[in-house]
């Protein structure tokens, strides 16, 4: 039984996906997003004990070197996180892929699916196979949020028990993609082809940054890449504007697009065949 670390589970969301689904975020990223709302998942605890003195609740103890969690003290200030600064919180909590599961069913009557999102939820594959194999027992729904940089034709089983992948493509050119993430995009263009071509491309986002990357290039690129996939299933394109919350102080001087710059977007991608957008 494989196991992750887990950030936090959402029992009801209705924003990670159709319906009210239980929303699971994994600790740990591979890319280093400017704009990253939750920079705190992105990297593992060090254990420095940095934190441990700011919690005003003692929910975190320095046992033998190792920080350690106790939830049920915890009031959510987010003391410890600011403190952080690696990138890391100390409240995880490390699950098997049965206990998530047990989890996902305390709520059972009111969700009608469960999506992993993070982080990176592509680093855990085999423990998300396993969450999502028993979920079809339950005849849950089961998407992934992903930033597309771990190959999905290496995850076959994972795929055949999900419904679909919501992946965000963060720039089309290799440079200005390692300019927003650090790292390159071509797995994450092969990913996009291949999960269209196996009509399990739920969802593409692009957060529009204006100053960062040329989003006009990237939207009409990914936008006529995709065009011939849409006849065997609808694929939704989700175009996110930059906001500065949550995001870390260095990167929060870029400006949000306005409406124009928003209906511009979407008019290139309804030019390029998509008719399912959602600007957020
Ligand atoms: S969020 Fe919880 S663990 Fe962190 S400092 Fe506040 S009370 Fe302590
Ligand atoms: S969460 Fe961050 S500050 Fe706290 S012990 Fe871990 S690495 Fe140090």
């Amino acid at each position: 039984m494989f196991c992750a670390d887990i950030n936090k589970i959402i029992p009801f969301s209705s924003v990670d996906g159709p319906g009210n689904r239980a929303a699971i975020f994994l600790q740990g990223c591979n890319f280093n997003c400017r704009y990253c709302h939750n920079p705190e998942t992105r990297n593992h605890c060090i254990n420095c004990m940095d934190c441990v003195p700011g919690c005003p609740t003692n929910a975190l103890k320095n046992n033998n070197g190792k920080v350690e969690f106790y939830p049920e003290k915890c009031i959510g200030c987010d003391n410890c996180i600011n403190i952080c600064k690696y990138g890391a919180t100390p409240r995880i909590v490390r699950l098997t892929s049965r206990e998530t599961f047990e989890k996902i069913c305390e709520n059972l009557p009111f969700i009608r699916g469960v999506t992993f999102s993070g982080g990176e939820c592509m680093l855990y594959p085999d423990f998300m196979r396993e969450v999502f194999s028993l979920c079809k027992e339950k005849n849950l729904g089961t998407l992934i949020d992903s930033n597309g940089s771990v190959d999905f034709k290496k995850h076959l089983g994972l795929l055949e028990v999900t419904d679909g992948v919501m992946l965000d493509i963060k720039a089309y050119d290799f440079d200005e993609h390692i300019k927003v993430t650090d790292k390159g995009n071509d797995i994450v263009l092969k990913n996009a082809l291949f999960l269209a071509e196996r009509g399990k491309l739920f969802e593409i986002r692009t957060v529009i940054v204006p100053e960062l990357f040329d989003f006009r290039k990237t939207v009409d690129d990914i936008s006529r890449i995709l065009s011939p996939y849409l006849e065997r299933s609808n694929i939704r394109y989700k175009l996110i504007s930059y906001r500065e919350n949550g995001v870390r102080k260095e990167y929060r001087n870029y400006r949000m697009p306005n409406e124009k710059e928003l209906n511009e977007a979407k008019d290139i991608a309804v030019k390029n065949g998509f008719n399912d957008i959602v600007l957020i």
